[in-house]
């Protein structure tokens, strides 16, 4: 089906994109950021006792970190460049986390030099290290989670370490005289099984405990991390279900008073602020009996759309042209046979689509820019206008 805009967007404000996007050359994508306002505020009113770090990742542009930086948000930061960008805009160090637990000790250092105290581990290397060039500051250890199978971007494996290690992490982190300060999970981008923040947090609650009984050691903070749901074709819960369900997990574990809660949303943020505008480059049949088109665009995997690597996540692809519809298969411009969007599940789209026409595909306004690449093929970084 062709996506009804109603469900994505306010309509005025869609219309409002719409008209900024004309008579611009394609691709681009164009945010507004009345909508990553709404998000912040949405998010901070349905978890009002959270602190929350935006992942800059998602989307670093100037004019995202400038709007969240207004409203009080913290940052969630995984390089030097990323600091140097939040930085500049006049972000304080105290409001960074270095978030990333694969890092340089030359890295850490320069972390330190500028300020920031808060930081992220999974090994004993790592911590180590931040004990050297970090001396004194206040980590938090990250756990492994399950949820693979229902987020639709997984982020487990890679990070985090058991929590017998974490146990250990942490002990070690108050001998190497750090202060041992808390406790971290992500439990996969666009996360749709609410259920998992609850087996994470039963964990943290397990760690909690131990640590106070048998080492003294008093944990302070929970990071909850991201997983929040933007809205694409497979639709999720309301932000407001994750935030009751959630809030009830951590009530049920830690009673009435809660330790400092940290949340790090990056897609929820900024995914549905964002519409990517593109124009079709070609339409084919690979056979003249052949029951589906190709359909090529001037956007594609290297231009914004990694993220539909595995088919992955299903962006709503929208167009004005109606009628009689018939599958078809959404590749990019690159001579890289990798650049096909979407060939498993055929995107119903109508007969009338002509060569020029735009699609605009909804909900693009996190992990596109920030992903694009440079000059495959000699096409330059996805262009982008805040409004
Ligand atoms: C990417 C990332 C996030 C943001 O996750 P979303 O699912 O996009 O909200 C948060 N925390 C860490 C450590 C991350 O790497």
């Amino acid at each position: 089906m062709i996506p009804n805009v109603e469900d994505y967007y306010d309509p005025g404000r869609f219309e409002r994109m719409r008209q900024f996007a004309q008579g611009k050359e394609t691709p681009f994508l164009v945010v507004d950021t009345a909508i990553v306002g709404d998000q912040y505020d949405e998010l901070t009113h349905a978890f009002p006792f959270a602190k929350v770090y935006y992942a800059v990742k998602a989307n670093p542009a100037p004019e995202m970190i400038d709007l969240l930086a207004a409203r009080g948000s913290n940052f969630d930061i995984a390089s030097i460049y990323e600091l140097d960008r939040v930085l500049s805009r006049g972000v304080d160090a105290s409001r960074v986390s270095y978030g990333n637990t694969i890092k340089k000790s030359q890295d850490i250092r320069y972390f330190f030099e500028r300020g920031v105290r808060l930081y992220a581990t999974d090994s004993e290397a790592d911590l180590r290290n931040i004990a050297k060039a970090a001396p004194g500051s206040r980590i938090y250890v990250r756990l492994l989670t399950e949820g693979t199978q229902t987020a639709d971007w997984p982020l487990s494996r890679k990070f985090g370490c058991q929590p017998d290690m974490a146990l250990d992490l942490l002990i070690l982190a108050r001998d190497l005289g750090l202060v041992p300060y808390g406790l971290s999970f992500h439990v996969g981008s666009q996360q749709r099984d609410i259920g998992v923040w609850d087996a994470a947090i039963a964990k943290v609650k397990v760690i909690f405990e131990r640590l106070q009984e048998e080492d003294g050691i008093d944990l302070k903070m929970i990071n909850l991390g991201g997983g929040f749901p933007a809205n694409y074709v497979n639709r999720t819960h309301e932000l407001s279900t994750y935030a009751e369900e959630i809030t009830r997990f951590l009530h049920e574990d830690f009673g009435e008073e809660l330790p400092e809660i940290i949340l790090e949303p990056g897609r929820s943020m900024v995914g549905n602020a964002g519409v990517l505008v593109s124009e079709i480059v070609l339409i084919s049949r690979k056979s003249r009996t052949s029951l589906h088109r190709w359909i090529y665009l001037d956007v594609g995997k290297f231009s914004g759309l990694i993220e539909t690597l595995g088919e992955s996540i299903k962006y709503p692809v929208y167009t004005d042209k109606q009628g009689e519809l018939e599958e078809a298969i959404l590749a990019g411009p690159t001579c890289d046979s990798a650049d096909v969007m979407y060939e498993d599940y055929r995107y119903p789209l109508p007969l009338t689509l002509a060569i020029g026409d735009r699609l605009y595909w909804f909900s693009t306004g996190a992990y596109t820019t920030s992903y694009s690449a440079i000059e495959f093929n000699g096409f330059p970084p996805l262009k982008a206008y805040y409004i």
